[in-house]
């Protein structure tokens, strides 16, 4: 392996890759707009509401002034206590719709910035991804944001923190001077300074400052708690605190980094980003708090037990062994693949890497689909502008264009040194609909377009439907589809019809059925020959939906035409019966066939398990599913009744009804066809006075009557 020498390495201690992750619209892509501009990665400053920030750089993002895709940018900070760190943000999309993307940069993220409205403080969203990092273990920090709006309060929202973001203590490090137009900046209760801005432009530095005396009380108050909370949660501090020492500044930061990194505590921190207000701060913060590479647990995966090679180990699960590797850049090179963004004209793929070094020259392996692989030119990513790297070792995030096998997911590594890193887990997809090109000269980029937004996003599937032949899309919700949709004409400029929005049924089988099918036909002049036994059975959680097994003896059917079997009762699975819905929670069990020592093929053997499925199914029975989902209501308490009635007009199930200071919070199951619209519906009940969130939670059977026709 190529390796660098270390010494022209930047510290792997002083790296922070970070998301920032919260609610749509508590200020994301405002907040990265502002420190990319304060650490001098660019000289204006992008705005969401006039569609020019660097992160939201698909046409739609700006049009729609959200953000979908995370798109990694790399920049440096010089703390105010401390050297340069570099850091790597990945700006997250608060959106549900999207969760692949927050579930996809969380894997690869050492910390976080949950950043919340001032104003809403915590809103449905901002808890789930929340909760999402709390399962990634990742270390995080809260920022509140908008203090400058009117009706925004810090205390109100710190109490909303402390009521809803559960497990972790929230430690208040900074109490806001002023509030709505009057908020001027930070009381930091380390140092027990005050730190102000004045607006202009370009926008000067921050006042550092004594506290003002009208906070004084407050700050002093406030810095207690500070300390009597971290000693509970930290030795050091609690012995100077028994031996009534003097805490320092250095010595609190220090606690505070302990104690985050543990996932015992997180710093709260506040400002007003759009007002360039709190952003130092946080900068510095970043740095302080949230861990480096080095202080994160190895990273966990696979190898292969025996010395035949990754290939053979790779057909019996039980030959692989734990492994693990540190974050050091001398050790075997490892690295994910987490994402790919593909355009017409080319095809990003961004890794992360946990260790060793590479130089882009070097022979990988994709375990895999133990393909070799070289990574060619190493880019360190800016959002849509590129630059070129020399090297990247552990702890780096690149990019790197055109890959030949590598996909979302696959793990590349040092050919002697092989390991399988952990796949990232993608829900089903929910919502479908059905496109058409308008014209036929459109068919062969819209299959194009098609291919190439699935392979990037594991959430959006495609298939044919058999009946009709339509090309049947696949999502995560309303906004996910149309997304797709509006993205074939901007980018890919294809012309199509698209269908309403359908649910996604499933279905599974209602007993236990067996059946058997062979095949024995004559093409070309050869004897071709396949026979399958084969029964299906329900299995509630089968991993990946259908479970499929072998039960039978090598004499009976080889283990070469295992995979060709498998293959097409998978294939067979992923639409079936009337209504060609894919089956889940099913296995599917191979117990018998035959076997021809020279007319035997792959080919009749894969027709024959499909037959012999589709058989099985018919007579086992074929239930219907529906995607059900977890709908959370936050509406004012005048407005509970409405939702109430509106959640029960829609087969809905009331999990959980609590009162969160004057509002609402309403936790129901919902059947996802009784829920498109919502958004516009509820809207109008409650004057827009609801938030909400929705995501998927279970399927059920389709009560008699409710399942549509076909598209
Ligand atoms: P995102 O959806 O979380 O990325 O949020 P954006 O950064 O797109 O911000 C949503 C809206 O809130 C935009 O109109 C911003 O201009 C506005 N905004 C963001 N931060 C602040 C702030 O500190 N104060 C005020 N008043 N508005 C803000
Ligand atoms: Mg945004």
């Amino acid at each position: 392996m190529a390796k660098k020498q270390a010494a022209a390495r930047f510290p792997l201690e002083r790296v922070r890759n970070i998301g920032i992750m919260a609610h749509i619209d508590a200020g994301k892509t405002t907040t990265t707009e502002q420190i990319l501009y304060y650490t001098g990665k660019q000289h204006r400053i992008g705005s969401v509401d006039e569609g020019n920030t660097t992160t939201d750089y698909l046409e739609q993002e700006r049009k729609r002034g959200i953000t979908i895709v995370a798109a990694p940018v790399t920049t440096w900070w010089t703390p105010t206590e401390g050297e340069q760190h570099r850091i790597n943000i990945i700006d997250t999309p608060g959106h549900i719709d999207f969760t692949a993307e927050v579930e996809r940069s969380l894997s690869v993220l050492d910390g976080a910035i949950g950043i919340f409205c001032g104003v809403a403080g915590v809103q449905a969203q901002s808890e789930t991804v929340w909760r999402q990092a709390t399962r990634y273990r990742v270390p995080r920090i809260a920022y509140v944001n908008k203090l400058d709006r009117s009706g925004a309060s810090f205390y109100e929202a710190l109490q909303d923190i402390e009521n809803r973001l559960i497990g972790m203590t929230a430690l208040p490090v900074q109490i806001p001077i002023g509030v709505e137009k009057e908020f001027k900046g930070v009381v930091d209760l380390l140092t027990m300074q005050a730190w102000t801005w004045e607006g202009g432009d370009p926008p000067p530095p921050p006042a550092k400052g004594p506290v003002p005396e009208e906070l004084a009380d407050e700050a002093a108050l406030y810095r207690e708690q500070l300390v009597e909370r971290l000693a509970d949660l930290d030795q050091e501090v609690a012995n100077r605190f028994l031996e009534g020492q003097e805490l320092d500044a250095a010595t609190l930061r220090a606690a505070l980094r302990r104690v985050t990194l543990a996932l015992k505590a997180f710093p709260v921190l506040c400002g007003a980003s759009f007002r360039q207000k709190g952003v130092q701060p946080l900068l510095d913060a970043i740095c302080a708090y949230l861990p480096s590479p080095l202080d994160r647990p190895p990273v966990k995966g696979k190898r292969p037990k025996s010395k035949r090679g990754v290939k053979a180990a790779a057909e019996e699960a039980d030959d692989w062994l734990e492994a693990e590797r540190p974050p050091s850049a001398t050790a075997p090179f490892c690295a994910l693949a987490f994402k790919t963004i593909s355009s017409p004209t080319s095809e990003m793929c961004y890794l992360r890497i946990y260790s060793g070094t590479s130089d882009g020259s070097d022979q990988l392996l994709n375990v895999r689909q133990n393909k070799k692989e070289r990574l060619g030119k190493l880019y360190t990513v800016d959002a849509n502008k590129k630059s070129e790297a020399e090297s990247a070792s552990a702890g780096d995030i690149v990019g790197v264009i055109g890959l030949r096998y590598t996909q979302t997911g696959d793990t590349l590594c040092d050919p002697d040194s092989p390991i399988l890193l952990g796949a990232i887990a993608f829900p089903l997809p929910v919502v479908s609909m059905a496109v058409e090109p308008k014209t036929t000269s459109d068919r062969d980029k819209l299959n194009d377009a098609i291919l190439h937004m699935a392979k990037d996003d594991p959430t959006f599937r495609v298939r044919q439907d058999a009946e009709t032949g339509q090309t049947i899309i696949s999502g995560m919700g309303e906004l996910h589809l149309e997304i797709i949709s509006d993205r074939l004409k901007v980018e890919w400029n294809v012309e199509a019809k698209i269908g309403k929005p359908r649910v996604s049924y499933k279905q599974t089988v209602r007993s236990r059925a067996s059946a058997e099918h062979k095949v024995d036909m004559e093409v070309a002049g050869k004897r071709q020959f396949g026979h399958v036994v084969l029964e299906v059975a329900a299995q509630p959680g089968a991993p990946g939906g259908v479970q499929v097994e072998f039960d039978v003896d090598e004499a009976t059917i080889p283990d070469e035409l295992r995979l060709p079997i498998e293959d097409a009762i998978r294939s067979k699975a992923s639409g079936i019966g009337d209504y060609g819905d894919p089956l889940i929670d099913v296995v599917v069990r191979v117990t018998g066939g035959s076997f021809h020592p020279t007319d035997s093929v792959e080919a009749a053997y894969s027709m024959a398990a499909s037959r012999a499925l589709d058989q099985a199914a018919e007579d086992a029975g074929l239930l219907s599913l529906e995607p059900v989902m977890t709908l959370t209501v936050q509406v004012p308490e005048d407005l509970f009744g409405t939702v109430l009635q509106d959640v029960q007009g829609r087969r809905g199930e009331i999990l959980e009804s609590t009162a969160v200071r004057d509002l609402r919070r309403i936790v129901a199951s919902v059947p996802l066809a009784e829920m498109f619209g919502y958004a516009s519906d509820i809207r109008s009940k409650t004057q827009g006075r609801a938030d909400f969130t929705l995501e998927p939670r279970t399927y059920a059977i389709v009560p008699e009557g409710k399942r549509p026709k076909l598209f």
